[in-house]
């Protein structure tokens, strides 16, 4: 008997790692990607002799990568280096303080004992009650498949959700230890790249703090391409077949229950068991039809909440930058703010936008010339459902932006300035097929996560199955990678593997 065929839509890491787990599975595992290149968000491009990196530029617990490649008979370090990031990320103040939160715990109690005689201690007990909270819920919750509701309503179940305090936002979590503002924003700063405010972010999240002080933060050698590159070139040594500049337009079915895709050019393809990687929104407007979507109707989409997007500058410059830490975020006083559009990223901020720079050369010099840089600025911003016209905006905020890089010691950077490109929202919804531009997909409230969370199983149309940032567990590399990890658990289930 032939090996059962899944057909894979998009070549993002959610894609690429469902496919390494399938194929070492048993399947016949064929992937569709859109562009000419793996990744998706993080697919990188080069540039005028630089390299950059697109989306993703913190690296978190090597050992789910380590893990993954373990599973497939492979070994991470033949195909992926990383290297560690020291400090793990500084803050800088509205009022020029600084924090850096560095996994060298001795270090951060120093920074911490200047700001107030008893935080080391509180940090002390914030970490230990972190090492149970990580055992209590990263491999029961985090690490496995989500079940229904029902599933977690038992008395066991219910008391580890209370050591959660599940009624506390992130930023109230931190200040019940601290009751020092800008460290509570600072331990909370993660909440920012799930895209939310710290005091809308669900204090769950306080593990990945823990994660990073307790794993480091990394960077993959060559970048998050690298990355890209190392997960398609497993998958292909693992049998799997990656078809680039293949863009997918239909999922086909019938008697309700899936039978294939069909390509852009016309082709059809069968399979049973099909999944999509695509960005979830996008895949319900754009692959599925109004009957294939369940649920997921386009009043239940609308009233889905979404994160904010990025914009972004991708800039080669002339020189380096020694002293300016890898990762650098500005924190503007506008987070003191719990009402619209700070809170919500729901308007364009041109007064003082919290930004993040990244200075990879130093660590990595491959990416530029001898004696240059590759420098990426970050800022969050609203998602195209808030209708920020770019056309007209874009060249003024850029100039805004560049002016405000002085804050984290860029303040010559506009003399040195090689080549620049710039991302918006409109970028990510139409280049990288991102609904409404919302790059860390899904916001990360109660309301939309573990069982009410999309889930990875259509449940409404046997065969289909979702994988990558919008399903349980959440939008970031790492929790994507965990998704592919229970995509496969329900394929299995579903779907015995059959062998020759
Ligand atoms: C600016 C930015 C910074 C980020 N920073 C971090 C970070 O530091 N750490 C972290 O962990 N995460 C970070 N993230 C989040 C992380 O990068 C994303 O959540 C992750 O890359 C999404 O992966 P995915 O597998 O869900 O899908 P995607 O990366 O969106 O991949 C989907 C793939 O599907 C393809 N596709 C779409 N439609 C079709 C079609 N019709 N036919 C064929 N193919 C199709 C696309 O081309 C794409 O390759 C960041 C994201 C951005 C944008």
């Amino acid at each position: 008997m032939a090996k059962q065929t899944v057909l894979i839509i998009g070549a993002g890491p959610g894609g690429l790692a469902t496919a390494m787990r399938l194929a070492k599975t048993g399947y016949d595992v064929h992937i569709y990607e859109a562009e000419a290149v793996p990744g998706g968000r993080m697919r990188g491009f080069s540039k005028d002799g630089y390299h950059f990196d697109t989306g993703p530029s913190i690296l978190q617990v090597p050992r789910v990568y380590e893990e993954l490649f373990s599973f497939c008979g492979l070994r991470f370090d033949d195909y992926v280096t990383l290297l560690r990031v020291d400090p793990n990320t500084r803050l800088k103040f509205w009022d020029k303080s600084i924090i850096d939160l560095t996994s060298d715990l001795d270090a951060f109690k120093t920074q911490l004992a200047a700001r107030r005689a008893d935080l080391p201690e509180r940090f002390d007990a914030w970490y230990s009650e972190h090492i149970r909270k990580n055992d209590a819920g990263y491999a029961p919750y985090l690490g496995t498949p989500v079940r229904s509701i029902l599933g977690y309503l038992n008395p066991r179940e219910i008391i580890t959700a209370l050591t959660f305090r599940p009624w506390e936002s992130l930023y109230d979590h931190y200040f019940n230890y601290f009751q020092d503002e800008q460290l509570c924003y600072a331990m909370a700063y993660p909440s920012k790249y799930l895209g939310m405010h710290p005091k809308k972010s669900a204090s769950v999240f306080s593990l990945v703090s823990w994660l990073e002080f307790n794993d480091g933060i990394w960077h993959p050698k060559g970048g998050f391409t690298a990355l890209s590159r190392g997960l398609a070139k497993a998958a292909t040594d693992l049998g799997v077949s990656i078809h680039y500049n293949t863009p997918v337009a239909r999922v086909l079915t019938s008697q309700n229950r899936v039978r294939g895709i069909r390509l852009e050019n016309g082709t059809e393809v069968s399979a049973e068991i099909v999944v999509t990687n695509a960005d979830f929104g996008y895949a319900l407007n754009h692959i599925l039809t109004p009957e294939q979507r369940g649920p997921y109707t386009n009043r239940k989409l609308d009233s889905m909440r979404f994160s904010c997007s990025t914009f972004m500058l991708y800039l080669g410059v002339n020189k380096t930058y020694p002293d300016a830490p890898h990762h650098q975020l500005y924190l503007s006083e506008h987070i003191r703010s719990t009402e619209p559009p700070y809170v919500d990223d729901s308007a364009l901020d041109t007064t003082d936008p919290s930004f993040y720079v990244c200075n990879p050369t130093m660590l990595d010099p491959g990416n530029a010339p001898d004696g240059h840089s590759t420098i990426f600025v970050l800022v969050p911003i609203p998602n195209t459902s808030h209708g920020v016209d770019w056309n007209e905006h874009k060249q003024a905020y850029r100039d805004y932006i560049i002016s405000r890089l002085h804050e984290l010691g860029y303040g010559d950077i506009s003399d040195h300035i090689v080549s620049e490109t710039c991302y918006v929202a409109d970028t990510w919804q139409n280049e990288f097929r991102t609904h409404i531009g919302a790059v860390f997909n899904l916001g990360h409230d109660w309301g939309q996560l573990g069982p009410l969370r999309p889930h990875i199983r259509a449940d409404w149309l046997p065969g289909l199955y979702f994988v990558g940032g919008a399903v349980h567990p959440g939008s970031g590399l790492l929790t994507i990678l965990e998704s592919a990890k229970s995509s496969v658990h329900f394929i299995s289930q579903d779907h015995a593997v059959t062998t020759a």
